[in-house]
């Protein structure tokens, strides 16, 4: 290890930057942020520190830099242009032992300054010990994705409880036990998804036990895992697959996103296809229930968003119902999915105001209003409808809309495979069993299909008969 990582308290300590520019600005502002007393010293300054100077947030000095500015110094920091004025600040600082860093010059600086990701109180800090500062950031942004936002408030949670539980666990593994059952608890959860006060109400009764077990009901995650491109999930929904204990799915979910999930976790297939019901969605219910009670942490994750016909709201429903937490994380819904991967954008100032996502069929065999769906102007997203899509495209012309309404099909969206065709009311359905269209795919009709031609840019698979795909139309 070439540099000790250590965290330094410089509250209203006195701070100096040699240099008045954006980089000198950015290392003032992060002094700043540690609540340092900032002096810039420069014969002029950029923007942002004049900004920072009128404001009264620094002191400046508006000369060059003179020996006597280090005096009192606690920490300085060079970020001139001037490369012989860097060093000759590095060795002054060194001969007084006052930490000293020169911006981009390693072999200057008695001190580095890492990257650093601010959940604060956490604080991640990373180095290449000067070796490579994009690498540096490179990690941080990992790190980034892995923290949500909200990290600081699970110190702010513990800091609350923590003499507490100290007096109750005076046995130093116990006490750990607790703290890791309860930070990456639902507790932790809940907090992190501002129920705040319902978190506080766990780690009660956590305390109130009298083992430091973990909380007795585990907690279900709703997860949306989008139409299948891995890199649209949300940090949310890669966090929580990273720390369930088990992972129910059904068939929309891509293998590559199922995959994400952490290895140890269980994994209970619920199937369903259109016609194979695998397991009624009571079972399913039930099941999620089961898990919780166990004091499990649940993963249920389900293609695209949980909310559109993905029946989120009756798993939801029946988990209030018994009184389990669970917490709900939208995904991206197959119309958002592949609309954009299709270059057919869902609403256009020129060719649809509005859009409506109905499904193919409906649970109980009713009918939709075609009348309402048949509307000028209005773009119209059909889930489930490659069954019935030559009724589907029969009806709205009956409704009114001409037979030459563009109208697309988009098959496994977002993904290496998908396959996009482009057709009208009249000759989609003829062609989709030409072209052996398959599921799932997604119905798109109106104006905004004819934009396809000029905004596809995603390269999807070949078509089924081995002709280029994309725009088979
Ligand atoms: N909750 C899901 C929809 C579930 S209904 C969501 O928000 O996307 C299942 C239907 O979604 C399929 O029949 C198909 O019409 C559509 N669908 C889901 N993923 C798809 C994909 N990758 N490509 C095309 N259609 C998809």
């Amino acid at each position: 290890m070439e540099f000790l990582p250590i965290f330094v308290d410089i509250r209203l300590r006195p701070c100096l930057v040699v240099g008045g520019g954006e980089v000198a600005a950015r290392k003032a502002e992060l002094l700043l942020r540690a609540n340092a007393a900032v002096t810039v010293v420069a014969p002029e300054l950029c923007g942002s520190l004049v900004q920072d100077r009128d404001a009264g947030r620094i002191s400046h000095r508006a000369r060059v830099f003179q020996p006597s500015d280090l005096e009192g110094s606690a920490l300085v920091i060079a970020a001139t242009d001037d490369e012989a004025l860097n060093g000759e600040v590095s060795g002054l600082c060194r001969k007084c032992a006052i930490p000293v860093n020169v911006v981009d010059a390693p072999e200057l600086c008695s001190f580095i300054v890492p990257s650093i990701v601010d959940r604060s109180p956490v604080i991640v800090a990373v180095s290449s010990g000067g070796a490579s500062p994009v690498l540096a950031r490179i990690v941080r942004t990992k790190v980034e994705t892995l923290l949500p936002a909200s990290y600081g408030k699970l110190a702010a949670l513990a800091e609350g409880f923590r003499e507490r539980v100290k007096r109750r666990f005076s046995d130093l593994a116990q006490r750990r036990r607790f703290w890791e059952d309860v930070l990456q608890g639902p507790a932790a959860e809940m907090m992190l998804t501002g129920r705040e006060q319902a978190a506080r109400l766990a780690v009660e009764v956590a305390l109130q036990r009298d083992t430091p077990s973990s909380l007795s009901v585990g907690e279900v995650y709703l997860v949306g895992a989008g139409p299948g491109d891995p890199d649209l999930l949300t940090f949310r929904a890669l966090r929580l697959m990273q720390q369930a204990d088990v992972v129910v799915y059904d068939r929309l979910v891509a293998p590559a996103i199922l995959e994400l999930a952490h290895r140890g976790a269980e994994r209970i297939y619920v199937g369903k296809a259109r016609c194979d019901h695998s397991l009624p969605q009571d079972e399913i219910n039930q099941i999620l229930v089961r898990l919780a009670r166990q004091g499990k942490r649940v993963l249920r994750l389900k293609g695209g968003d949980p909310f559109i016909f993905g029946r989120g709201g009756e798993e939801a429903d029946a988990l209030a119902e018994k009184g389990i937490p669970f917490q709900i994380v939208p995904g991206v819904t197959a119309a958002s999915g592949c609309a954009s991967y299709a270059g057919i954008p869902l609403t256009h100032r020129d060719y649809a105001h509005s859009c409506v996502f109905v499904p193919g069929h409906l649970k109980d065999g009713g009918d939709l209003d075609w009348r309402a769906l048949a509307q000028p102007r209005q773009t119209v997203v059909v889930y489930m409808g490659l069954h019935a899509l030559e009724s589907i495209c029969q009806r709205l012309i009956g409704a009114g809309l001409s037979a030459e309404t563009p109208a697309a099909l988009v098959q496994d969206g977002t993904t290496q495979s998908q396959r996009v065709l482009i057709g009208d009311l009249a000759s989609l359905p003829t062609r989709a069993a030409e072209f052996r269209m398959r599921p799932p795919s997604l119905l798109i009709i109106g104006e905004v299909v004819r934009l396809h031609e000029r905004l596809a840019w995603f390269e999807g698979a070949d078509t089924a008969d081995g002709t280029a795909l994309k725009a088979v139309g």
